[in-house]
């Protein structure tokens, strides 16, 4: 199953795709979070990336394709993946589409959890994350780990990332709203949009996404 999540920041991809890899036991790949790993790299490439994402700006589309695609193209998303993150542009969702049709494949669907920018900003100003593995993601109110401030899975120290500062959060939602939103449109011509409503509780939202993908 080859699974696209897309939502706004704060909509819960990140949440959603952790737990429905398990249950579709195939990879969660983030774009954000293969960029983040650049960050131990000493390159002028990985230096620009890591300014960019500061400031809560896109990574320019060449450089976004070419790392997704490295990534999508290894053994363990032969059979599928759920992409978070990517894509956000319209070049993105083309230059996908062309990778899949070389791959002998098509997307099976693409998951746009919907919620309000509010409640988006809501949940992103709560929001923490693992020292020792992004994807294990907290919120203070409505997700909190057991100890605050401590992973509940592997004991990681907790923290709030530097693009979740508010100046940054005001820029991605609207950069959602000017560059990928439009994608929606892309993917419902091509039949592929299904649309979850992503203001409920964790487990609610994923048994609304397993029942429309069991539909398809
Ligand atoms: P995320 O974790 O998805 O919020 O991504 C964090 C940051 O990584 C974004 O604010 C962008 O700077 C960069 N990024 C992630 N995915 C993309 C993408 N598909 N296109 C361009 N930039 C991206």
């Amino acid at each position: 199953m080859y699974l696209v999540m897309m939502g706004v920041q704060g909509a819960g991809k990140g949440t959603q795709a952790a737990v429905l890899k398990d249950r579709l036991n195939i990879p969660h790949i983030t774009s954000g979070g293969l960029f983040r790993a650049m960050k131990d790299q000493d390159t002028p490439l990985a230096r620009q990336v890591q300014d960019i994402m500061a400031r809560g700006d896109l990574v320019p589309d060449d450089v976004t394709i070419q790392i997704v695609r490295e990534r999508i193209t290894q053994p363990d998303a032969k059979a599928g993946f759920i992409l978070d993150g990517f894509p956000r542009t319209r070049p993105q969702a083309e230059a996908l589409d062309a990778l899949m049709a070389d791959l002998g494949q098509r997307l099976t669907a693409v998951v746009f959890l919907s919620i309000s920018d509010e409640e988006a900003v809501e949940r992103i100003s709560g929001r923490q994350q693992c020292s020792l593995d992004e994807k294990h993601i907290y919120h203070k109110l409505y997700n909190p780990p057991q100890v605050a401030g401590v992973c509940d899975i592997d004991g990681g120290k907790l923290f709030t990332r530097e693009d979740d500062q508010p100046e940054s959060v005001r820029k991605r939602i609207a950069s959602f709203h000017e560059k990928t939103r439009p994608l929606l449109d892309y993917y419902a011509e091509q039949g592929l949009l299904v649309e979850v409503s992503a203001d409920k509780p964790i487990e609610e939202v994923t048994e609304g996404v397993l029942r429309v993908l069991e539909s398809r």
